[in-house]
């Protein structure tokens, strides 16, 4: 059957055969995992996946048409989930032996991300690997003092061991999309900053990135109403501008803001 792409979904199916193979050999055999898919679209790489034998697999795709689709392909071992992943909470899904794939639909994925960083049920998860447009992937894995440091690498590291697998280029999607992508995989890190409610680190980061060409004494003030001793025992130099801030410092920065909203 012909299907006709979804703009408004994102739809950009992967079909290169040696990607799709490529991606599902990040799963070993012997593994012993669940597979918990987001966006199959019609399945071409669900067809993958399913080559590696999973214990279970779940597919979550909003499309209903492509949900109809997916039912007839499939009949076994695999439960096929109509909903929107940003909405989905049914979090029981998720286990310590879950590897979650997504070449994701571009418009929601930093939203996707996130829902993945800062989950208020705290559900685990072994890995994630996911597909980004290139622009996305680079301000994911980018450090202190380079141009696309952002908001979204620091969130990332707060929680996440990130590699890069592979750059894509357009024309293995079709419909082919405008712009180039990259596969990523995240690993949870063992230990992490403890914050009281992870969504601070959100509000720390969006206050600092939201003046991303002023210097850092502004948003400091703002928040901390130019507490000396914040500032001295952070060794903030207030002259930095948000990119060159390290990691660490908004992490500990956010631990000083819980302190003075208890
Ligand atoms: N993985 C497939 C399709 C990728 S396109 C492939 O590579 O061939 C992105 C997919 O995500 C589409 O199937 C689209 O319908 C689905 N999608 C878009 N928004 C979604 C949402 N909010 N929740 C779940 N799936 C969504």
């Amino acid at each position: 059957m012909k299907i006709r792409a979804k703009k408004s979904l994102g739809q950009n199916f992967l079909v290169d055969k040696n990607i799709l193979k490529k991606i599902s050999n990040l799963v070993n055999l012997e593994d012993n995992i669940e597979i918990v898919e987001i966006g199959p679209g019609s399945g071409y790489l669900t067809e993958y996946l399913l080559k590696k034998k999973p214990k279970k697999i779940y597919v979550i795709e909003k499309d209903e048409n492509l949900v109809e689709i997916l039912s007839k392909k499939f009949e076994e071992n695999i439960e096929i989930i109509n909903s929107d992943i940003l909405k989905f909470v049914d979090n029981k899904i998720f286990k310590q032996n879950t590897i979650i794939f997504g070449n994701l639909p571009y418009n929601i994925s930093s939203q996707i991300l996130v829902k993945f960083i800062i989950n208020k049920n705290d559900f685990k998860f072994k890995k994630l690997v996911f597909m980004f447009q290139k622009e996305m992937a680079d301000r994911i894995l980018a450090k202190v003092n380079s141009k696309n440091y952002s908001r979204l690498s620091i969130l990332t590291n707060w929680k996440f061991d990130v590699k890069k697998i592979i750059d894509i280029k357009s024309n293995s999607f079709s419909p082919k999309p405008r712009v180039d992508s990259t596969l990523l995989t995240f690993t949870p890190k063992k230990i992490i900053y403890k914050f009281k409610n992870p969504n601070n680190l959100e509000i720390i980061t969006n206050i600092f990135f939201n003046q991303r060409r002023k210097k850092i004494k502004k948003p400091i003030n703002q928040i901390f109403r130019g507490n000396e001793k914040i500032i001295s025992k952070l060794k903030l130099n207030l002259d930095l501008r948000p990119q060159n801030v390290d990691f660490d410092t908004y992490f500990d920065l956010t631990v000083e803001f819980e302190k003075l909203t208890n």
